[in-house]
């Protein structure tokens, strides 16, 4: 049987992320997109079963101590980010592709708990960081702190990028480019 794998999608803000994810969708309809759970605020027109399981840090914290987990770490502002265990080594195991977003933690995480050939990580870079601040601001306006955040964290991923499996550049007003890309990449892996 064929054996599932798992595609890791991660890179700093602004990069592209979910614009990729809404492509990989489209093109791999039999792919499974397993929710992950947070507690930050969910934002405007984001809806609870889509993307993420909206949770309190209570609520969170039972499901660490139930083991429901495959990882969990704090990401931005102190909100707690978790993939869950079941859905992803369920649909693994059923020889499935399972496509998600996570921070660097996680892809640190789940590289050291599946079996090396099962996960791919693919890191969506920006020229620059003044091209990501640039698309930052187009798409809303943040406080000058969240924004110096940011950038501390962009030098951080950018240094982790050199880890993942593939880095892929995604530049302004090349979107088809880039998605395609990352489509071969994954077809490449799946046929192995
Ligand atoms: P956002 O709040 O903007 O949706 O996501 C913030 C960050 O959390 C992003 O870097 C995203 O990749 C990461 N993230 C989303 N889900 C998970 C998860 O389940 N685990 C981990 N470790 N990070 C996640």
């Amino acid at each position: 049987m064929n054996k599932g794998k798992l595609f890791l999608i991660l890179g700093p803000s602004g990069s592209g992320k979910g614009t990729v994810i809404k492509f990989l969708h489209k093109e791999f309809p039999q792919a499974v997109f397993p929710l992950s759970c947070t507690t930050r605020t969910p934002r405007p027109r984001e809806h609870d079963g889509d993307v993420y399981n909206f949770l309190t840090k209570e609520e969170f914290q039972k499901r660490i101590d139930a083991g429901e987990f495959l990882e969990w770490a704090v990401v931005h502002h102190d909100n707690f980010y978790g993939t869950l265990k079941r859905p992803i080594l369920d649909a693994l195991a059923d020889g499935k592709i399972v496509i998600r977003e996570v921070d660097m933690q996680g892809v640190e995480s789940i590289k050291k708990l599946l079996p090396s050939d099962q996960v791919v990580s693919i890191f969506i870079t920006a020229p620059s960081w003044e091209n990501l601040r640039h698309r930052i601001l187009k798409r809303s306006k943040i406080p000058d702190e969240e924004l110096a955040q940011r950038q501390k964290s962009f030098e951080r991923e950018m240094e982790f990028s050199k880890k993942c499996d593939f880095v892929v550049m995604s530049e302004e007003g090349k979107i088809a480019e880039f998605c395609g890309e990352i489509k071969k990449i994954m077809l490449d892996e799946i046929k192995g």
